[in-house]
């Protein structure tokens, strides 16, 4: 209630305090005279009034008022308000705020009060033509303070707004900070938060609350086609309300109501062809992007200030796997699929664990996108988040490889979440991509962004940046990336596209930022063919000049080659031409239907064709956005939420064995054995439960000795499924193997991942039969268990061991592995040995008695020579392969060659095979280890191991191993 409405004149300046009086005159004095007897009158009036019923009325009700506002102080101040309201709305009524006026009100606006909070409600709910009016003022009065508010007023609100901060290009271009800073970044010029958040308020301000709504549904366009729209349905128009009531916290939990990743899919959402693209600002779209991730960033700047709140938020929360109501939940992947969909399960109260493939969390998020697009300490965040719900992170984890779909399931999870992503590089095919210095876009950003290869106490070697002539190869939001990272490293970038700008798929905000950053942009350019300097290394590009013919099948013009071709000098070229399916988690589970591109299929909603198992994101769809997995994996979860109904008692059940497997797969990879075997070889053992459990034959891991480490495959010498351990021999060459060779029992290694690549094909063959292995050194541990495993299936087995000299001898003695063997299978082993200098066995090299088989008409002992498997290194492979080819002998060599994830997702291990007279391009990681060795073409395989080798001597003297 109020007791006296402000007078609808009266301005806000009057209230300012009265001028003092001038000096008293003759006239004044009379007139005091007169003054004082109208008083006295006035007082016999008071007097007679003071005894009147209305008066008493009027006493009674300010005693009722005293005891109100004593009772509630705060409606005291709401009259204040309510009057200042009042004066303001008279302002707005004139044609022009004035210059007085703004300042005090935009003082007013900053002290973040009660009075501010209404005054921002009541500027966002009064009607366009005086919120022009408040922008043409500020933009009059204030631009000298703020200069973003200069000209803000031109076209505003559907042509003009004031833009988020991002960093100038020169500033910018050599350095891996945040690019765009947002509206957040005006902090960083010394503006302060509360004036940072009227920034954002004031963009809000152009809003028209559209009651369609077409940033949340999209439109439907007049072919039937859907156009835009948020793929998590995020509520924005109630964003901006809230947002237009200065309700900034209130904003945020709609935001994450919906979408749990608002800081990541803010910044890397296209949102051009998404929300902002059917915004009806047409001119110039509300930035509802910078929006949404300028929420959650504002309070996790707010929240260092105030751990305490966030502490009391938790106080009585219960870890989903100690309460157990719930059953629990795998997830595959931690991309923002698998983040976004376990995030959304742990919230509901499923104890949830997220089994990742690689050493680090956030799929593409971290390895893909780079820290100056998306910091990683967003990931971090998250992923803190979904622990503190109770989610639990298993890493170095392959599903299809560490354990199949159905382990899971058998270990208790009551259904499995698959955002495996989709990323299996692509190439063009073209000759020439074999070269040193012909990368796939994925090893380059995997090389930078994941293992940090940029900084000097990280292990993964780089290709040489340094003003170095790039080419990049594409035009989507990889290619933007890759050319950036290459720009910052130094190089003289060119991104290289067979269509036209307007055609490039990347987002547009990621090219014009590339541009500015001084990126060259060749376009209408198709690569022919790589050409080599000498050395095996790349020195230029023949590229095809394009020009648009009809729209192909995607919508956009086709590139149609003209028959002209250019030249373009470079010393590395980087593949960004999208990603297939990574096949691992088809190929070992044939129940899971997959597109004829290798994508998942969903049968019912988010299910795939096997029970229980749901699927989402890239894995299902290819290539495609952050956003659209994140909405993926959010149906995926309330489906999953929806589908399950299973007793307390089997909850119970699962949760429990869930929660050992869970605990089982995340065991450190503690070293239990460690012996030298030969100078400067060692044999290994360490714990790996999961991995023992799995492996075959063959079969190799993907070794992160340390943090900082490299990743390096290693072939599987042994394994104990009983013991939970596997063993390594690990020769040291390189700076890491040296690392790892120098480890003690009781250290762990940072990761391994596997078991990976194929196992052997093994055959049964007849009594009068021999496969013959060919060891080479450090080839007779990954030897061993294939040839065991021809024992144990009865073939016979010859083994040719070959090394340097009799010092370098290991695991022949009495009592070691090739003899226990001996013991084991008796005759059906015949091992022949050879020292390079003839100190043991035979002189030469494993070749020799190979040749004298094949000379015998491919006879061994009596024994026709089944087939040939050589192991070792690539010169001895090599050397094996030429052999027995020209004796039509079946062989088969192991590669282990460069790798950065050695399960396909990079495209290192590349093997240049020949097929029917055709160049294809086969992977160690996924094809192999094993491959024909007659179809390797190893003039171009060979000096692909020569990539890094300066970096590597250059590391090696970095740690003084020389
Ligand atoms: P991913 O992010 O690929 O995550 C999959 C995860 O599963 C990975 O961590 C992987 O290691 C793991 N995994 C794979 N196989 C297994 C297995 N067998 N067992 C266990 N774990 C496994 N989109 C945008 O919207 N905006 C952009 O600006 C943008 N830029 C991009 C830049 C680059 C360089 C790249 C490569 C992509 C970009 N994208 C962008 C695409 C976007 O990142 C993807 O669409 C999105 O990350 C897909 O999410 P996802 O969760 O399905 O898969």
């Amino acid at each position: 209630m109020r007791i006296e409405a402000a007078s609808p004149g009266r301005r806000l300046d009057a209230v300012k305090p009265a001028p003092s009086p001038p000096a008293p005159k003759r006239e004044d004095i009379e007139a005091y005279a007169e003054a004082t007897h109208a008083l006295e009158a006035t007082q016999d009036e008071v007097d007679r009034l003071e005894h009147t019923e209305a008066f008493e009325t009027f006493q009674k009700q300010l005693g009722l008022l005293r005891k109100r506002l004593l009772a509630s102080p705060q409606s005291l101040r709401q009259m204040f308000i309510d009057d200042g309201v009042q004066a303001i709305v008279w302002e707005f009524k004139q044609d022009a705020l004035g210059a007085d006026f703004t300042h005090v009100l935009w003082d007013l606006l900053l002290r973040d009060d009660a009075m501010s909070a209404v005054l921002q409600r009541f500027i966002w709910s009064v009607p366009l033509k005086f919120k022009r009016r408040f922008v043409a003022a500020i933009d009059a009065h204030l631009s000298e303070r703020y200069p973003m508010f200069a000209g803000l007023s031109k076209d505003w609100p559907s042509g003009n707004f004031i833009p988020p901060y991002v960093r100038p290009a020169a500033q910018r271009k050599d350095d891996f900070e945040l690019v765009t800073t947002g509206y957040l970044g005006y902090l960083s010029l010394g503006y302060s938060q509360r004036e940072v958040d009227l920034i954002v308020w004031l963009e809000v301000l152009r809003d028209k609350q559209c009651e369609d709504r077409p940033c949340v549904h999209g439109i439907t366009l007049a072919n039937g086609k859907q156009k835009g729209g948020c793929p998590v349905a995020i509520l924005i128009p109630d964003m901006l309300n809230l947002l237009g009531e200065g309700r900034f916290k209130d904003a945020l939990k709609l935001i994450q109501s919906c979408n749990p990743l608002p800081n990541v899919t803010g910044r890397v959402c296209p949102q051009e062809h998404q929300c902002q693209g059917v915004c009806t600002m047409t001119g110039r779209p509300l930035e509802i992007g910078q929006l949404e991730w300028f929420l959650p960033e504002r309070e996790r700047l707010l929240a260092k200030d105030h751990p305490e709140e966030d502490e009391e938020a938790w106080k009585n929360y219960v870890n989903p796997w100690e309460g157990a109501t719930k059953p629990p939940i795998a997830v595959v992947g931690s991309g923002p699929a698998g983040l976004i969909n376990a995030y959304l399960l742990s919230t509901e109260g499923y104890p949830v664990t997220i089994f990742e493939a690689f050493h680090e969390l956030g799929g593409v998020l971290r390895y893909g996108i780079p820290e100056f697009r998306l910091p990683n300490t967003l990931i971090d965040d998250t992923v803190s988040k979904i622990q503190r719900l109770g989610g639990k992170f298993v890493t170095n984890f392959v599903v299809g490889k560490t354990a199949t779909l159905q382990n899971l399931k058998d270990a208790g999870f009551a259904k499995v979440f698959v955002g495996t992503g989709a990323g299996l590089p692509r190439f063009l095919s073209v000759p020439g991509e074999h070269l040193n210095g012909v990368m796939s876009a994925n090893e380059f950003l995997t090389r930078v962004n994941l293992m940090q290869a940029r900084l000097e106490d990280h292990e993964t070697p780089l290709p040489f940046v340094k003003d170095k002539n790039i080419i990049i190869i594409g035009g989507g939001n990889t290619a933007m990336d890759a050319a950036r990272t290459s720009k910052r490293l130094g190089g003289n970038v060119t991104i290289v596209y067979r269509r036209t700008r307007k055609e490039m798929p990347a987002r547009v905000e990621e090219l014009a930022h590339a541009l500015e950053e001084e990126i060259n942009l060749m376009v209408l350019r198709g690569p022919r063919e790589f050409v080599s300097g000498g050395e095996h290394h790349v020195c230029h590009a023949v590229v095809e000049v394009m020009e648009l013919g009809p729209p192909d099948k995607s919508g956009r013009r086709s590139p149609v080659p003209t028959g002209a071709t250019e030249t373009i000098p470079c010393d590395l070229v980087i593949m960004a031409l999208g990603n297939d399916s990574n096949p691992i988690i088809k190929d070992s589970d044939s129940r899971i239907k997959t597109s004829r591109w290798g994508t998942i299929v969903l049968e019912h909603g988010a299910e795939t064709a096997l029970d229980d198992v749901y699927s989402g994101g890239d894995a299902t769809r290819g290539g495609s956005t952050a956003i659209n997995a994140a909405g993926d994996g959010k149906r995926a979860a309330e489906q999953i939420a929806h589908d399950l109904h299973l007793s307390a008692a089997e909850i119970a059940d699962r949760v429990a064995r869930a929660a050992d497997y869970t605990a089982q797969a995340a065991s450190p990879f503690t070293i239990v054995e460690r012996r030298d075997i030969a100078t400067g070889i060692v044999e290994i053992t360490a714990k790996a439960p999961m991995i023992a459990k799995s492996a075959r034959a063959g079969q190799f891991v993907r070794v992160l000795p340390e943090p900082k480490g490299e990743l390096i495959p290693l072939t599987l010498a042994d394994w104990d499924a009983k013991a939970g351990t596997i063993t390594l021999v690990v020769q040291g060459v390189g700076s890491s193997s040296i690392l790892i060779n120098n480890m003690k029992p009781g250290d762990a290694f940072a990761g391994i991942a596997g078991p990976l690549g194929q196992p052997s094909k093994l055959h049964h063959y007849a009594k009068d039969e021999t496969v013959v292995f060919c060891a080479g050194g450090v080839g007779l541990p990954p030897v061993y268990p294939i040839a065991r495993e021809h024992l144990r299936m009865g073939n016979h087995v010859t083994l040719i061991a070959g090394f340097r000299t009799e010092g370098a001898l290991f695991w022949v003695g009495a009592g070691e592995r090739v003899e226990a063997l001996q013991k084991e299978f008796g005759d059906q082993l015949e091992v022949i040995y050879c020292t390079n200098d003839g100190t043991f066995g035979l002189k030469g090299f494993v070749t020799m008695p190979l040749q004298a088989m094949m000379d015998a008409g491919k006879i061994s002992n009596g024994r026709k020579v089944a087939e040939v498997i050589a192991i070792g290194p690539p010169l001895m492979m090599r050397g094996v392969s030429e052999l027995t080819k020209k004796f039509a002998a079946p062989t088969v060599v192991s590669l282990n060659s460069i790798m950065v994830d050695a399960t396909g997702m990079c495209g290192a291990c590349m093997v240049p095979v020949v097929i029917e007279g055709k160049m294809v391009r086969k992977h160690a990681c996924i094809d192999g280890p094993e491959l024909d060795a007659h179809i390797i073409d190893w003039d171009k395989f060979l000096p692909r191991f020569q990539q890094f080798k300066a970096q590597e001597k250059a590391s090696l003297a970095r740690h003084g191993l020389n």
